[in-house]
Parts: structure tokens; C-alpha cells; sequence
């Protein structure tokens, strides 16, 4: 689950990182008292007004933008709200419909007074599955786009590991200060930083912190300017105050729906809609999908329990994308016995009266012959199939 930026930059300033200071605003008239607000809290004389969507690349795409009084906040606020804002990172890219934005956080000009002694850097932590680790990421390089960075100047691309048994260790703060450059107060402010985002980091459960850029002020402040924060859904339940941050105006629609009735759905961007039981046959499945020549629309988990009700939801599912030219339902009976998914799988057919693409059924395990006999004398347009091999032949079949 992704926040947005003020929610991530709230999270940050709770384990004592120091946060470009700003509140958000829904509509130009809020902006206007949030700048008045904001300037008796910190003194600002300008505001960045920043477009709240989950994407990066808002200041390319017109999503940041710099006013210098009351009637500019209001004029670009008003701009920007209601806006749909192309980013290189929102859907289809700059030539794609881009995000409705619904907020924008008003921020205190953190540049401000000495704009030319600004240095702005790259750090973010995450885990590297490969190694098992947590990694710090950082790099003189920051404001800009860090995968550039990463193809034509490596070298300037930092790693820092963190021993899961040991923990950030002080010398790996001071490295991390160190390599970026900084001496005095300013590296006694990054050793600061970096302690406590990681400390956010783990005590959140994130998958992913990115902090770019992260500014050094003029006198030697070291500031979160933006944030990006990903937290890992499996370990939500652990932390119901920043579950309920889930903005799902922001996630696919059809995932929302499966969500809410208990279905593992992500979409894809394929034409087979798939149908399994087990998040591991689920990925074979997918596997196989491709290996005959069609690409997936889906991935979907029905979990243990693949009754004619529950089949229904799912067919429903994966009908919502246009896309969709062929479904493969592959059933493993173990516990379900694969009589009862068959006649779920007719009774779901029928009962929804408006399937018009072909559906190819692979039941194994528990009374598979039987479930074959049900299916093949259904009459409706559902192949069956026992062998994997079977299923994906009938599969490229259709799809030809
Ligand atoms: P992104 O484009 O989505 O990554 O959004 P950022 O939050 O990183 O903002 C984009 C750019 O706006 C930054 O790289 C800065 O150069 C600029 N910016 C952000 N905050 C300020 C500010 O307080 N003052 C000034 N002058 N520029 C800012
Ligand atoms: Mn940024």
C-alpha cells in the first residue's frame, strides 16, 4: 500500500525526521488558510503547492509549483485541484489519461533565503530480497530522476546493508554523511536522519522509504522535501492507524471490488483471464498461459473455497476487463472436491447468462473424472481439461 506525501512526511516527523513543513488542502479556498496558517508556524514567505497522487514526477508534469503570495496560492491551487496530472510514472505515461488529483499540500519554500546554497540529495531504504537485507540507497545525486542515475553514473550510487541481527549501526550513519560530503553540523544532522528514518522504516513495516530529494539548506539543515512511502499490505494489520491512510480512489478499481469479497485479484495487462486456487498454482498458471502464447489478464487467487458463489464473484472479476478473450480455470481439489467446482463453475455460467468468451477448465485431484463427465455434458461453451498440457493446448486453441 502507497501513501501520499503528506501522509508518508506525517509518519517521518512522528520518528523525529525533520519534514518540510505543510498542510494539505481539498479545495483553493483551504490552500489560502493553510498558507496563512503555515506562515505563523514557520515563517515562510512563499508556499510550494504539491499535487497529492501516487506518482512520482510531479514537478516535471506541472504537479509542484512555487507561489509567492496569497492570490497566487489560490490561482495555482485552483489550478492544480481538479487537475488530471501526466507524469512519467502515472498511468500510460505523459501520453496517458494521467490522475485526478483531489488534494495538494501547501509546503513551507525550505529553499528559502539562499536557494544557490541548496544541495539536494537521493536516500531511500528498502529490502533487497537477494541478500536478505535491508539496504540504504543514497547518492549526491538527489532532485532528480534516480534511475537515470543509476544507468549513466553508477558509481555515484551508494549501498549501505544493514545486518538484520545487528541493526543500523552509528558508523554506518556516519558513512552514509561521509560519502554525501558533509562536515559539521550538517553530518551530525544526516547520522540524525538516517537513524530515525530507519527507525521509521522498520518500526512501520515499509517495504520502501524514498526521500528525493533531501535537501541541505543553506545553514546546514538536512530536510525531507519529498517522500515516498511504501508499506507492506501482509503486515497492515499490525498498524491500524496507518491502514486506514489506504486512499483506494487511487487503486484499480476491479482490485478494490476483489478485495472487499476476499479475492486475491491483481490485474494485468494480458487477454487470458485465470482462475485458481492456491497463490502458487496461480503463478504456474500464469506461466503456462504464456508458455502457450497468450499473455495473462490476471492474477487470481480464490482461495480454498471454490463454490458455485464464489465462482460467480470471480467470473465477475475478471469479465471487467475488456481485454479478457479466453478464461482458464485451473482447479486443484484437494479439500474442494472438484465435482462440487464443476457444478459451481455450470451453475455460475448459467446463473450469470452473458459469458461470451471461451473457458477452458482444468480440474485435478479429488472425483476429477467426474467433474470432467459434468463439465463436458454441460453443453455450454466450457472445455475441460485433466493435464496441465491439456488446458494450455485448449488455450492456445482458442486464442487462434
Ligand atoms: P516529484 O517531482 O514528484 O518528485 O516532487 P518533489 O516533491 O520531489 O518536488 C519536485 C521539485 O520541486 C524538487 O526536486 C525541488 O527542486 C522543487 N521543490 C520542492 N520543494 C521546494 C521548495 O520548498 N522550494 C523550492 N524552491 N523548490 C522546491
Ligand atoms: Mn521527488
Amino acid at each position: 500500500m502507497n501513501l501520499h506525501e503528506y501522509q508518508g512526511k506525517n509518519l517521518l516527523k512522528s520518528f523525529g525526521v525533520t519534514i518540510q513543513e505543510g498542510i494539505v488542502a481539498d479545495t483553493a479556498a483551504d490552500a489560502v488558510a493553510a498558507y496563512k496558517q503555515l506562515q505563523k508556524d514557520t515563517n515562510t514567505e512563499w508556499a510550494v503547492i504539491k499535487a497529492q497522487i501516487h506518482a512520482g514526477g510531479r514537478g516535471k508534469g506541472g504537479g509542484v509549483k512555487i507561489a509567492k503570495n496569497e492570490a497566487e496560492v489560490k490561482e495555482i491551487a485552483g489550478n492544480i485541484i481538479g487537475m488530471m496530472l501526466k507524469t512519467p510514472q502515472t498511468p500510460g505515461g505523459v501520453d496517458g489519461p494521467g490522475k485526478l488529483v483531489n488534494k495538494v499540500l501547501i509546503a513551507e519554500d525550505v529553499y528559502a533565503p539562499d536557494f544557490d546554497a541548496c544541495k539536494e540529495y537521493y536516500v531511500s531504504v528498502l529490502m533487497d530480497r537477494e541478500r536478505k537485507q535491508n539496504v540504504i540507497i543514497y547518492s549526491t545525486e538527489g532532485g532528480m530522476d534516480i534511475e537515470e542515475v543509476a544507468e549513466n553514473t553508477p558509481h555515484l550510487l551508494h549501498k549501505e546493508y544493514i545486518d538484520p541481527t545487528l541493526g543500523l549501526q552509528g558508523f554506518q550513519m556516519r558513512k552514509v554523511a561521509f560519502n554525501l560530503g558533509l562536515s559539521g553540523k550538517a553530518f551530525k544532522d544526516m547520522t540524525k536522519f538516517i537513524a530515525n528514518l530507519y527507525k521509521a522504516f522498520v518500526q512501520s513495516d515499509a517495504a520502501m522509504f524514498e526521500i528525493n530529494p533531501c535537501l541541505k539548506t543553506g545553514d546546514d539543515r538536512i530536510i525531507a522535501v519529498d517522500c515516498k512511502v511504501s508499506l507492506d499490505d501482509n503486515a497492515l494489520f499490525r498498524h491500524p492507524d496507518l491502514a486506514e491512510l489506504r486512499d483506494t480512489s487511487e487503486e484499480d478499481p476491479t482490485e478494490v471490488e476483489a478485495k472487499a469479497v476476499g479475492l486475491n485479484y491483481v490485474k494485468l495487462d494480458g487477454n487470458v483471464g485465470c482462475m485458481v486456487n492456491g497463490a502458487g498454482l496461480a503463478m504456474a498458471t500464469m506461466d503456462i498461459i504464456k508458455l502457450s502464447g497468450g499473455e495473462p489478464a490476471n492474477f487470481l487467487d480464490v482461495g480454498g473455497t471454490a463454490d458455485a458463489a464464489r465462482v460467480e464473484q470471480a467470473f465477475k472479476i475478471i469479465l471487467k476487463d475488456p481485454n479478457v478473450k479466453a478464461i482458464l480455470i485451473n482447479i486443484f481439489g484437494g479439500i474442494v472436491r472438484c465435482d462440487r467446482v464443476a457444478q459451481g463453475v455450470v451453475d455460475a455460467y448459467k446463473n450469470m447468462g452473458n459469458i461470451n468468451v471461451p473457458i477452458i477448465v482444468r480440474l485435478q485431484g479429488t472425483n476429477a473424472d467426474i467433474a470432467k463427465v459434468i463439465i463436458d455434458e454441460s453443453g455450454l461453451e466450457v472445455k475441460s481439461a485433466t493435464l496441465l498440457k491439456e488446458a494450455a493446448d485448449a488455450v492456445k486453441a482458442v486464442l487462434a
